[in-house]
């Protein structure tokens, strides 16, 4: 019988900690040179990186901000969204695409997914901004998500947005770093928002964002609004703004994790196609579209209802966490019960809940542990 001293250490579920000690003292040199520098904001480390992100991206402009949800929200307080515009966000998503939406006085609409790359389903959008326009809405713009790091059908979707004089706002906060025939997310639509949450694929020591856009005149009116809508300096106001900058130590920490970024996309390529290979058999592995490049935010099985509670239930056990984004489409969650969806019922997003179950995915997850979890996996489906 094995006692708790002979169990195997509990596995992360994403391993920040493995990644500090690949990136050694180097990060820790560059926070303490903003320590000494004391210009904790809008130090040179913050346009440096903004340069740097936009080169990555392939976008005209990158504005660095606070959060992946100010990322959005800045955005639709640039293209003056008010009371009466509809803005249409998949109903499986992080909170955050649609939250920004109501802080504008505009009305989210939520529009179902598709069952293989849980991405914005083009002909719900169709049902969508007709639904808006019955109850009276303008239809104004569309947040596509690039869910678990894959980028969302843009050839179907941009060409919808364009017969509707749609803005297309793309929500990268999982898919930074991923691509659609070949071009980075952030270099696709009229501006896209991303996130450097920590557990993002590329995550900062705290919160930060950014936001791209070819859009020069966009990109100005954005480094406005992060500084309180300051004009020619920043004692005048020109707008109403608020406060959504990147502090000086997240973009010095930011610069070092840039720089090994591709390395890591690479590795994260790796270890999906490792469970894809041992999983595929026992669970619907995720399916990515030939045009695009996922970064892997996520590695996300799909099961019959009831077969992934148990799944989770009997992996938790082993030590193996799993976590299931999300248990619950937007338009069932309480906040958001009241907006309109493009159908009475979205069932793909609906059903997804019920189905999804991510195994742990980060660059350093070294093949031994890998091999521990697709066993346990195996074991678990009696396989
Ligand atoms: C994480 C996330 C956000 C918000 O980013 P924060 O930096 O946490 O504010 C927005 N959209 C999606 C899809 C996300 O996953």
């Amino acid at each position: 019988m094995s006692t708790p001293s002979s169990a195997p250490a509990p596995i992360p579920f994403i391993d920040l900690a493995a990644q500090r000690t690949r990136l050694g003292p180097k990060v820790d040199e560059v926070v303490l040179d903003v320590l000494q520098s004391c210009r904790f904001i809008n130090g040179p480390q913050v346009g440096e990186l903004e340069e740097k992100l936009a080169a990555f991206a392939g976008s005209r402009f990158a504005v660095s901000c606070s959060s992946g949800t100010d990322a959005l929200a800045l955005i639709l307080m640039a293209w003056e969204l008010k009371p009466g515009d509809a803005v249409f966000c998949p109903a499986f998503t992080f909170c955050a695409t649609a939250e920004v939406v109501p802080w504008v006085g505009a009305t989210p609409v939520f529009v179902d997914v598709k069952a293989d790359t849980f991405n914005m389903d083009p002909e719900s959008l169709e049902l969508a901004i007709a639904k808006a326009q019955e109850l009276g809405l303008n239809p104004k713009v569309v947040i596509p998500v690039d869910l678990f790091g894959q980028p969302a059908d843009y050839d179907a979707l941009l060409p919808i947005a364009e017969k509707h004089g749609l803005k297309v706002l793309c929500d990268t906060a999982q898919g930074f770093g991923g691509t659609w025939n070949n071009k980075r997310t952030g270099s696709i639509g009229h501006a896209t928002a991303t996130s450097f949450f920590p557990a993002k694929p590329l995550g900062c020591y705290g919160d930060g964002g950014a936001i791209f856009t070819d859009d020069e005149e966009l990109a100005k009116v954005l480094k406005s609004l992060r500084e309180h809508g300051q004009g020619v300096d920043r004692y005048q106001n020109v707008r109403i703004g608020m406060t959504a900058r990147l502090d000086t130590v997240q973009a010095a920490v930011l610069l070092e994790k840039l720089a090994i970024f591709e390395e890591e996309i690479a590795a994260r390529e790796r270890i999906a196609r490792r469970y894809n290979e041992a999983l595929a058999d026992v669970a619907e592995v995720p399916a990515v579209d030939s045009r695009a490049a996922s970064v892997w935010a996520q590695y996300t099985l799909k099961l019959p209802a009831g077969v992934r509670d148990e799944l989770a239930q009997k992996l938790g056990a082993e030590g193996v966490p799993t976590a299931v984004y999300y248990r619950a489409p937007m338009h069932h969650q309480p906040a958001y019960r009241e907006f309109p969806t493009a159908a009475e019922r979205l069932p793909v997003a609906e059903d997804l809940c019920a189905q999804v179950i991510s195994l742990p995915m980060h660059a350093y997850l070294d093949e031994a542990t890998q091999d521990r979890i697709i066993a346990a996996v195996r074991r678990a489906l009696g396989k």
